[in-house]
């Protein structure tokens, strides 16, 4: 990871749909000519990614690099069936092993479940299981030095932790240091009472944060009050990644695109959103450190 306060991120979509090595020296050269410190990669349709190119091609941008990615319905961990749980479990590993093949320090997502939206609430024995297996697996995450985030995600993705709160309890029954918690200010709009309290209640624990609008579109065409959430960070003083999502029917990604349920057009110029929101972000992060 980029040793500065607040690397300033952008997940790839809004670039590129696609990990070929073409996708990804488009989605490297445009984060670097956009002025951000770190790609995020989605892991979901990463069946093209060819780790050690992108990693040639990061290093040599000088960009940090974080994965982020949701288990899938065969392949879930808050499932009651073994043979369900197991492929999850080996999702997750796959998983970490491509993110420390390219460089990265982070992995994270909704590490606990399949998203999409659930028909009934968790059981005890799902959590039991997702609780065994995150703990194991975090274990293994800290022998690579590497961190792990549970992405606190609205009720139609997950029905594990939709709250702050409720990650904070995971995270505490986990029990592992590298496991930390990563607020996304678009599921806090649905979930949350406001900005500002999810943030205070985390404090040291919230180590990864994804701002993106309430429709997930330009920043700052919604109504989130992010003034409010950069003072709630530099509060706590929050010194993690902060990293740039937005999805519009423009770029599309098969598998995140349609978990996501991203079926509107929100925008057509890639490069105008995300310099646009790195100026917004850097912006508010700046001024919210005046009194
Ligand atoms: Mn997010």
């Amino acid at each position: 990871m980029i040793d500065i306060k607040n690397p300033l991120g952008v997940h790839a979509l809004v670039w590129v749909g696609g990990t070929t090595p073409q996708d990804i020296g488009e989605a490297v050269d445009k984060t670097k000519a956009a002025g951000f410190d770190l790609l995020e990669l989605s892991l979901h349709d990463a069946v093209d990614l060819d780790t050690a190119d992108a990693r040639r091609r990061l290093s040599e941008a000088g960009l940090a690099v974080s994965a982020s990615r949701g288990l899938t319905l065969d392949a879930d961990i808050s499932s009651e069936d073994t043979a369900i749980v197991t492929r999850g479990e080996e999702l997750l590993y796959e998983s970490l092993k491509l993110v420390d093949e390219l460089g990265g320090q982070i992995l994270t997502g909704a590490l606990y479940s399949a998203f999409g939206k659930a028909s009934a609430p968790l059981t005890a024995g799902g959590r039991r299981n997702i609780v065994s297996v995150l703990r194991t697996f975090a274990k293994e995450a800290s022998h690579r030095r590497m961190t792990l985030g549970l992405e606190v995600c609205n009720r139609y993705e997950t029905n594990v932790i939709n709250t702050a709160a409720d990650a904070l309890r995971l995270a505490d029954d986990i029990g592992e240091d590298n496991v930390v918690i990563h607020l996304d200010s678009y599921h806090m709009n649905i979930e949350e009472a406001d900005l500002v309290r999810p943030v205070r209640l985390l404090g040291d624990r919230l180590g990864y944060v994804h701002i993106g609008e309430n429709h997930r579109g330009y920043i700052g065409s919604g109504h989130l009050d992010f003034g409010a959430f950069f003072h709630a960070l530099a509060d706590i003083d929050y010194a993690g990644p902060i990293t740039f999502e937005s999805f519009s029917s423009a770029v599309v990604s098969p598998g995140l695109s349609n978990d996501l349920a991203i079926w509107r057009n929100l925008w057509d110029d890639g490069v105008d959103l995300a310099t646009h929101a790195l100026r917004y972000i850097s912006d508010g992060i700046h001024a919210a450190q005046h009194r």
